[in-house]
């Protein structure tokens, strides 16, 4: 802790729900979410004791429930960055819900300061997966939002091929932009507009919209490709674009 301190290196007080300390097993009857609470600042005392206050806690489980409950918990009781996540969420489907589901309420709650999504997956999709959940609460943005409708009767191309191909083609693409796919032209023009650029299935083609203007109409067999070239012909932005609001800003003193 002496060197940690010297060198101003902080320290994450890691708690986990599997290894919880017996004494506090217990104590509590198993496992639960004022046990984990405990732990933590059993152990932020002892590094308080020794001077040290660079000092950031995380409280994972598996459960979503007991994630939440512990992080609200200590949300009100100390004053330290909070590393989010929901350990051993699972495979990649299974891990994104569960993550979206318990980082997105602590974060639209103001509780949290850091992230991380753990999957049983390669860990590209953890960094891809944070930055979309930080999305989708308007936190910050990062890459490309994809907008794809569900598809109905109104579809007359093969919209779930066609979305999965873009999906794949733009996943990683490091531009701050809007696509949308959608199913057919009575209500895919209107998402297809307020996207940067989007399609709208017909019968046998699609219309191409960019910036809010119809571009074209391109044969279906070349609907993904014409969308990839105007995507490429966008600028590329390395800049992470973030959108961070008063009410929204991952700030530990306006947020705790
Ligand atoms: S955009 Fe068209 S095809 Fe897609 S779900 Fe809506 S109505 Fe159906």
């Amino acid at each position: 802790m002496k060197a940690c301190r010297d060198y101003r290196i902080p320290v994450r007080i890691g708690v986990n729900a599997g290894s919880l300390d017996k004494k506090l097993l217990n104590k509590y009857n198993g496992i639960c979410a004022p046990a984990m609470v405990e732990s933590a600042l059993d152990n932020v005392r002892l590094l308080e004791d020794m001077d040290f206050r660079e000092i950031k806690i995380s409280l994972k489980a598996s459960s979503v429930p007991l994630t939440v409950e512990a992080y609200r918990l200590i949300a009100r009781q100390a004053d330290y960055p909070l590393h989010l996540g929901i350990t051993e969420a699972g495979t990649i489907n299974r891990g994104l819900i569960k993550s979206a589901l318990g980082m997105g309420i602590l974060l639209s709650e103001g509780i949290g300061d850091t992230i991380r999504v753990s999957l049983t997956a390669d860990p590209v999709e953890e960094v891809w997966a944070a930055y979309e959940i930080l999305r989708d609460l308007d936190m910050r943005q990062r890459g490309v939002e994809l907008i794809s409708c569900p598809t109905c009767g109104r579809c007359e191309i093969d919209l779930i091929r066609t979305a999965e191909e873009v999906d794949k083609c733009i996943r990683h693409l490091d531009k701050p932009i809007k696509v949308a796919v959608m199913g057919c032209v009575v209500n895919g023009p209107g998402e297809a507009r307020e996207a940067d650029i989007g399609i709208a299935g017909g019968r046998g083609f699609g219309l191409l919209f960019k910036d809010g203007s119809i571009k074209g109409k391109v044969p279906e067999d070349r609907l993904v490709e014409e969308l990839l070239k105007e995507i490429e012909e966008i600028g590329s932005d390395d800049t992470e674009k973030t959108i961070a609001t008063d009410s929204h800003r991952l700030n530990t003193d306006e947020h705790r």
